[in-house]
């Protein structure tokens, strides 16, 4: 009955969620789609094809806790920029943070790429008054939430651990849009949470990945107004693995589900 009454919760609300931000936008490609198979962002975005394979109850409730960590990072720095304009203290006088007015926060900020009919929410953009500039830095930080085994792989003892291409993808893409919504963009960073563990550890992404983003997004462009993609390891789908998650997987029929 439980996992009933949550799993109901959780389409509910996936639902509002897209209604309220791609409702009507259902042509533009999302950001957050960065780097995914080249046929899944034509269905979606060209085709506009209804999803014939939904997530089951345990991937909704996965994706579920993602957004919950989400949001509850982004209430904690909103909590943050209030308690600095209330000198510090909250509504029963006590002070929680010691007191700094150099970092302002904003979350779920809208980015809008016309030229490359790209659109989406980026997480957080922190304005760093650190050096008493008149300017304050940009700085960029996108949360993700990952397994014990990911963030091992991410972060080994003794560095140099995985980079993912299509976290980079994605933080460059909101990173173009915030460079035009700003003016400027100063610094990069993904921030990764460990659903097992709860540690967090940044990762910076250098600003030059932005460039990347923007081919990457021009060739789709340019591969999608020549119609569906052929099927090809790498780009379409960029992993055969990643066909089983597919929304799409009926629709598409690929080689290795015939
Ligand atoms: S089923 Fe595979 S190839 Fe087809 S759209 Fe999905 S990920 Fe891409």
């Amino acid at each position: 009955m439980f996992e009933e009454i949550y799993h109901d919760y959780l389409n509910h609300k996936n639902e509002q969620n897209r209604k309220e931000r791609y409702e009507g936008n259902e042509s533009w490609y999302h950001a957050s789609g960065a780097g995914f198979c080249s046929r899944k962002l034509y269905y979606e975005s060209v085709e506009k094809a209804v999803p014939t394979n939904l997530p089951n109850k345990r991937s909704t409730r996965v994706m579920g806790l993602g957004t919950a960590i989400h949001s509850e990072i982004q209430s904690s720095l909103l909590y943050y920029n209030n308690i600095n304009k209330d000198n510090n203290k909250d509504n029963n006088n006590t002070v929680h943070i010691v007191k700094d007015t150099v970092h302002n926060f904003h979350t779920e900020g809208e980015i809008v790429l016309e030229d490359l009919n790209v659109r989406g929410y980026y997480d957080v953009v922190m304005e760093d008054f650190t050096d008493f500039n008149t300017e304050p830095y940009i700085r960029l930080y996108d949360v993700k939430t990952i397994s014990n085994f990911g963030y091992r792989k991410k972060f080994p003892r003794g560095g140099g651990g995985e980079v993912s291409r299509n976290h980079y993808l994605q933080l460059a893409t909101y990173g173009l849009g915030v460079m035009e919504k700003y003016g400027r963009l100063d610094s990069m960073d993904l921030l990764y949470y460990n659903k097992d563990d709860s540690r967090i550890k940044k990762q910076p992404v250098p600003i030059g990945h932005i460039n990347q983003a923007k081919m990457y997004w021009t060739s789709i462009n340019q591969e999608h107004s020549k119609g569906l993609p052929m099927f090809s390891i790498g780009t379409s789908p960029t992993k055969d693995w990643m066909c089983s998650y597919c929304q799409f997987l009926d629709h598409c029929n690929p080689p290795k589900f015939k």
